[in-house]
């Protein structure tokens, strides 16, 4: 059953919604119709211009409170057509059933040129999924997935995206009294290998199969001719995720991003970053980083995020097996799995050769050397490929340039590095690799700081900004590529739920 074009075209309603929820016509056991609950006082604390305008909405001749009503769930747009998702999820490995349950699907919106975006109140109120708790969020947490979301957007990095926040006038409990936020946020969909746990596990094969075909016509569509069976189906449309998959881990660890709670449930079909908890950027390149202060083991540091990647796609296949080998014959998908690190492995070496600014067969030992390097001197991951890209600039307009690192290890690698061929072109290559600024843990909490303690949101905004353009060297932004002075580290992050 592919995604069904709608019998007749929506149309597009005041404000610009156009809403066609293809989801709804998946079997009823994938979700709750559930509006969102409204809130008690709704005002606007960011709203996103150029998503808005990407979306095709025009919402700004709206009066703010009527904005603020709309974008906190307490109003609900013409069209759309209110839903929780059932999900299931491997959280730190143990199985657990879950589903939205602070989080409300308005629908799918058809953008004007053509996209399908589901648009998601996080935040919106209890729902049957809500189990213990409260179906609500705190505006710092908000505030930092919508900074943290827009800026991996503007890194180039599959992921949803926030349209705008506000907040609720309620106080939502956590370990304190917060004040309680609405996100709403865009995905490409909301699919997660936990969705394919809970078909796999609580519904029928035809349930799981129609999901198959759902996902494979939203995110991969022409890969398998419509009415193909469903065992190539499912094959296709495992080996396209575990792809993109790759695909995403690698951009992720280009960057020095640290998803932190890489459970099923928050990994995507359609490839996208999603669920921006305690996440976090590596300040030095140290491999083994956790922030996450509910990671105790090191399950989800930096440099395990391929081999958990791995883990959570096995957990897709599992789900798929039924359908992938009904003859019981197992042997691609175990051959596909084993060839896993391999895959990654070459994807990660090619983008280390960027980072590096060296030839494809450039010796491995120099990669390998340059990041032990990069680790013993505790050196920033971010600025360490910063001035390395500028040394290769200048090394192209003048043949030669110093060295800009001022601590030993790095100092006595950066001659075989100097010494090493450059290709042509490879100053430019550096440059789409290694973003200038990234949102700094420390620069990111004292905005959440001055946003949620004292109401000013304009060092947040002066954060976006300098995140707009990540990859222009900017000497109007250098403040947000200072590393954190000893007393500003950040050593910790909260998911906040
Ligand atoms: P997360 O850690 O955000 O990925 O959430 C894991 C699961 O817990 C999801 O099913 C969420 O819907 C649910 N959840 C998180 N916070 C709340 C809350 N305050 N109330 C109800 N459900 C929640
Ligand atoms: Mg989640």
């Amino acid at each position: 059953m592919p995604v069904a074009p709608a019998a007749s075209p929506p149309t597009r309603q005041p404000g610009g919604w156009c809403f066609d929820t293809t989801y709804l016509s998946l079997p009823g056991r994938l979700y709750v119709r559930q509006a969102p609950v409204p809130v008690r006082d709704p005002q606007m604390a960011l709203f996103n211009r150029p998503l808005a305008a990407a979306l095709g909405l025009s919402l700004e001749d709206l009066p703010e409170e009527d904005l603020a009503r709309l974008l906190s769930g307490t109003t609900v747009p013409a069209g759309a057509t209110p839903l929780a998702q059932a999900y299931a999820g491997h959280q730190f490995g143990h199985f657990a059933l879950l589903g939205d349950g602070r989080a409300i699907l308005l629908g799918e919106h058809l953008t004007p040129d053509g996209q399908r975006v589901d648009i998601q109140l996080k935040g919106s109120g209890r729902t049957p999924f809500s189990r213990r708790g409260d179906g609500r969020a705190a505006l710092g947490p908000m505030l930092r997935e919508f900074i943290l979301s827009e800026a991996m957007h503007a890194l180039g990095i599959p992921t949803t995206r926030s349209l705008a926040v506000t907040t609720t006038g309620e106080a939502v409990l956590r370990d304190h009294v917060l004040p309680g936020a609405v996100l709403v946020r865009t995905a490409a969909s909301h699919i997660r290998v936990g969705t394919f746990e809970f078909a796999a596990a609580h519904t029928d094969p035809a349930t799981l199969e129609a999901l198959i075909r759902h996902t494979l016509g939203r995110h991969y569509p022409g890969l398998v001719p419509d009415g193909a069976p469903a065992t190539e189906a499912a094959a296709a449309l495992l080996t396209a995720a575990i792809d993109r998959q790759c695909s995403l881990i690698t951009h992720w660890l280009r960057v020095g991003f640290i998803h932190g709670v890489m459970n099923t449930d928050n990994m995507t079909l359609s490839g996208e970053t999603i669920d921006y908890g305690p996440c976090a950027f590596l300040d030095s390149y140290d491999p083994a980083t956790v922030f996450s202060s509910i990671d105790h083991g090191g399950r989800y540091a930096f440099g395990n995020q391929p081999a958990i990647a791995r883990w959570n796609l096995a957990r897709l296949a599992e789900t798929l097996l039924p359908v992938l080998a009904p003859g019981g014959d197992l042997t691609w998908v175990q051959t596909l799995f084993d060839r896993l690190p391999e895959q990654f492995d070459r994807q990660w070496q090619q983008c280390l050769t960027d980072k590096f600014g060296l030839s494809a067969d450039a010796p491995r030992d120099l990669i390998t050397a340059g990041l032990a390097a990069m680790q013993a001197d505790e050196a920033d991951y971010t600025n360490t490929f910063a001035a390395l890209t500028d040394a290769r600039q200048k090394q192209e307009q003048t043949g030669t340039a110093p060295c800009p690192f001022h601590t030993p290890a790095l100092r006595r690698w950066y001659q075989d590095w100097a010494a090493a061929a450059a290709p042509p072109g490879s100053a430019t290559r550096m440059a789409a690799a290694n973003p200038r600024r990234i949102p700094r843990n420390h620069q990111v909490e004292a905005v959440l700081t001055a946003a949620t303690e004292t109401g000013d949101l304009r060092p947040l905004h002066r954060l976006l900004e300098a995140l707009t353009e990540p990859y222009r060297d900017d000497p109007d932004h250098i403040a947000y590529t200072l590393p954190p002075a000893p007393q500003e580290r950040v050593y910790q992050t909260f998911c906040g739920t």
